[in-house]
């Protein structure tokens, strides 16, 4: 029981971290695979992700019902558990709606890693369109039908764009997750001022595995550690040791 009051501790402050860096305002949301039970994962109850308090958290199957905490879900949950049904590596997923990262969903050029920090996101970033599979939708991802058709277009990889809505990221741990989300909108907003000035020498997909090679080595998120603490201190939270 200590790992699961761990882990929603430290998914209250994923959820303040979103926040302060302008990746969820009063939408989007951030969950984690069950530290104890990987056929489960938590996820606060639909909430502005800068007000989310420990007594928020629920847990739910990776089917998207409810088996613990009160309160209503967010519509979206279907985003989380397809995800983590999909992939036994993924421990946390980001969903928003950041500002920077959505004009490259509805844009012919790609969204690629531009700067060292940003190689997190992936060299390839897909987009998502319900279109394709599901014509005229309200645009949300509101059943399980829609999360795995989602999680196939994204794939193995970190970042997946959704046309006209947003983005979502999912990570080998949560202060991965949340690295890749904070930097998928620091490298949108940055390609989009790039780009008015002519053509972009991307990061190539060697350089992007080298980098993500060194951040990956240690624990899990042990990479991801430095920026952590900075956006913790930054989100209002005492630092770390
Ligand atoms: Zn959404």
């Amino acid at each position: 029981m200590a790992e699961l009051k761990t882990a929603i501790d430290e998914l209250v402050i994923a959820n303040r971290i979103v926040a302060a860096e302008n990746v969820c305002d009063a939408f989007g949301h951030v969950s984690i695979r069950h530290p104890e039970d990987p056929k489960l994962f938590l996820l606060s109850r639909g909430r502005a992700p800068e007000l989310i308090e420990a007594a928020d958290i629920m847990q739910f199957t990776l089917q998207g019902e409810t088996v613990a905490g009160s309160g209503k879900p967010y519509l979206e949950r279907f985003i989380h558990g397809a995800i983590y049904e999909a992939r036994p590596d993924v421990q946390a997923v980001v969903h928003s709606h950041s500002y920077s990262v959505v004009p490259f969903s509805v844009i012919e050029e790609k969204l690629k890693p531009i700067m060292h920090v940003c190689a997190t996101i992936g060299a390839e970033v897909p987009v998502w369109d319900p279109q394709s599979a599901f014509g005229d939708t309200d645009m949300l991802v509101a059943n399980m039908e829609q999360g795995r058709d989602l999680a196939r277009a994204l794939g193995p990889r970190t970042s997946v764009l959704m046309r006209g809505h947003g983005s979502t990221v999912a990570g080998g741990s949560l202060r991965e997750a949340v690295y890749a989300a904070v930097m998928l909108e620091i490298n949108a907003n940055l390609q989009l001022k790039a780009q008015a000035y002519g053509p972009i020498t991307f990061l190539t997909p060697g350089e992007i595995e080298k980098i993500r090679e060194r951040q990956n080595k240690g624990r899990p998120g042990e990479g991801f550690d430095r920026a952590w603490q900075y956006w913790l201190r930054h989100a209002g939270f005492p630092g770390e040791e």
